[in-house]
C-alpha cells in the first residue's frame, strides 16, 4: 500500500475536467501535522478496479438514451426536457468512488462514514450495503465518533468536517480518508485568508448545515477569527439595518446567537467583512447578499472605508452554477407545464434548483423512483419539512415536463423516475423518439 505524505500547499482549486480536487496539507487547514501515515487524500488508485461497480449501481442506459436525444425526447403525448447539466457533481462523484476504493483497500477493517456521504438516500443505502456505517448525527459532534478507535478507517464526506471533529478523530489514530472537495476547499481558503487579516467571513449558508460548519469552524484557527452565517435576504437585510446603525447589538446577538462564533459582538466583529458562502446556496441569492451588504458597508464608511472593509471572492462551485444556469436555460427555452426536481429533501443545491423552478411553474422536488405512486406524486414543497402527496398531478393530454437533479443525484435515479413517469402513460422507454 502507498501511504502519501500531503502534498506541498498548491491551490486547492479543482480540475472540472477530471474532478479531481486540489488538496491543503493539513496543517494549514488547522488540523494536526504529521499525518501522513494515516491520511488520505487522494484515492488509492483503484479507480479501475471499482469502475465497473460504480457503473453498475449508479449508471442509467434510460438517460444516456436521452442524452443521444439531445435531451428532449417525446413518448405518446409526453414531451419530456432534461436539463443540459443535471445529477452527479465531480466532488461527488469523487467522493463515492473514493468510498468504494476504501471499502477494496481495507476489506478485513471497519469501515464508518462522518455521516452522510453526500444528501442522498439511494447513494447512502448502497454504500451502507457495503459493510460502511454511517455515524448518526449527535447533538455534540464529537459524540459521533465515541465508537471510532485506532485501525479504524472513517471516510470524510465531499463537504468536510470541522477542525474539531478533524482533531478528535486525528488522536483516535483511525485512518482518514479525506474526500472533501477542492471547491469547499477553495472556500476555506478565502476564510482563512479573511480570518489572518482581521475580516469576519460573513457566510451565506445554513448555519446547521455540514459544510457550513465546517467552513465556519476554519475562521476560529487564527486568533480573533470570526464568522457569521446568513441565511437569506431577510437576515442580511438585519446586518444591513445594524451596519447602518438602525438595530441595535442585542437584536444581532439574538437573532444570529446559534449561527455566530463564540462571543461574537457585532460592534466589534462586523467592521470588516469578507464574503463567503456555502458551496450549494443559489447563486442569485449569494450575489444580492454580497451586493446588499456593500451597499450597506458603503453607506456606513463611505467608498474609501469600503475598499478597506469589504471583501468578496466567488465561491459558489462551478458544479451548482452550471445546474443552476442549465435550468435556468431550459425554463427561458420552450415552455414547459410541469417541472420534476430530483434529490434528496435535505440536499440544499436540489432546494435551490426546485426555487429557481418554483418560482416559474408547478415544481415537484422528489427524492426518488418511489415517489411516483400510480395515483399521486409525493414531494417536498418549499421550506417544508414534510412530504405530502398530490394526485392528478400529470394531466392527461399533451404535457411538457421538465427533468433536473441535484449534484447529489446518480443517474440511476434519474432513469428510474423517467421510467415510471412513462408507465403512468402506458408508455415504456423504448418508445422514446427525438423531439
Ligand atoms: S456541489 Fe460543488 S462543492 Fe459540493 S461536492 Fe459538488 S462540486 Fe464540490
Amino acid at each position: 500500500m502507498v501511504l502519501e505524505a500531503p502534498a506541498p500547499w498548491r491551490d486547492p482549486g479543482h480540475d472540472s475536467a477530471t474532478g479531481a480536487a486540489g488538496e491543503w496539507p493539513a496543517a494549514d487547514l488547522g488540523y494536526p501535522s504529521g499525518v501522513s501515515q494515516t491520511y488520505f487524500q487522494k484515492g488509492f488508485g483503484l479507480k479501475q478496479a471499482v469502475g465497473p461497480v460504480l457503473s453498475a449501481n449508479y449508471a442509467s442506459g434510460l438517460v444516456d438514451r436521452l442524452k443521444e436525444l439531445d435531451y428532449v425526447a417525446r413518448a405518446g403525448d409526453l414531451e419530456l426536457r432534461l436539463a443540459r447539466e443535471f445529477g452527479f457533481c465531480y466532488g461527488v462523484d469523487r467522493a463515492v468512488e473514493y468510498a468504494y476504493e476504501t471499502r477494496q483497500q481495507f476489506p478485513d477493517r471497519r469501515v464508518f462514514l462522518s455521516g452522510e456521504i453526500i444528501h442522498n438516500p439511494d447513494v447512502n443505502m448502497r454504500v451502507q450495503a457495503m459493510d460502511i456505517r454511517i455515524l448518526p448525527e449527535e447533538k455534540d459532534p464529537i459524540a459521533r465518533y465515541a465508537d471510532i478507535h485506532a485501525g479504524d478507517v472513517v471516510i470524510l464526506p465531499a463537504f468536510g468536517v470541522t477542525v474539531a471533529e478533524m482533531n478528535h478523530l486525528r488522536a483516535t489514530g483511525c485512518v482518514l480518508v479525506d474526500t472533501t472537495c477542492g471547491s469547499v476547499l477553495n472556500v476555506w481558503k478565502n476564510v482563512h485568508k479573511y480570518a489572518r487579516e482581521g475580516f469576519t467571513a460573513v457566510i451565506h449558508g445554513k448555519h446547521y448545515h455540514e459544510e457550513t460548519k465546517a467552513t465556519a469552524s476554519q475562521a476560529l484557527t487564527h486568533e480573533g477569527g470570526q464568522y457569521l452565517c446568513v441565511r437569506d435576504k431577510d437576515e442580511a437585510e438585519l446586518v444591513c439595518a445594524f451596519i447602518r446603525g438602525q438595530v441595535d447589538a442585542a437584536t444581532i446577538r439574538d437573532r444570529f446567537a446559534h449561527a455566530a462564533s463564540p462571543g461574537f459582538d457585532p460592534e466589534r466583529d462586523l467592521g470588516k467583512l469578507g464574503l463567503a458562502n456555502q458551496t450549494t446556496m443559489l447563486m442569485s441569492e449569494s450575489l444580492e447578499i454580497q451586493e446588499m451588504l456593500r451597499a450597506a458597508m458603503r453607506d456606513r464608511h463611505g467608498e474609501a472605508g469600503l475598499q478597506e472593509r469589504f471583501r468578496a471572492f466567488d465561491t459558489i462551485c462551478s458544479a451548482t452554477q452550471d445546474r443552476q444556469d442549465a435550468v435556468l436555460r431550459m425554463l427561458e427555452g420552450s415552455p414547459l407545464d410541469i417541472m420534476v426536481v430530483i434529490g434528496g429533501f435535505n440536499s440544499s443545491n436540489t432546494q435551490a434548483l426546485a426555487r429557481i423552478c418554483a418560482a416559474r411553474l408547478p415544481t415537484f422536488h422528489i427524492d426518488g423512483p418511489d415517489c411516483i405512486e400510480a395515483d399521486a406524486i409525493r414531494h417536498r414543497r418549499l421550506g417544508e419539512h414534510e412530504d405530502v402527496r398530490s394526485g392528478e398531478w400529470l394531466p392527461a393530454g399533451p404535457v411538457r415536463l421538465g427533468l433536473t437533479a441535484g449534484a447529489s443525484t446518480p443517474n440511476n435515479v434519474v432513469g428510474e423516475v423517467v421510467r415510471r413517469i412513462l408507465a403512468l402513460r402506458g408508455l415504456t422507454p423504448d418508445q422514446l423518439q427525438g423531439a
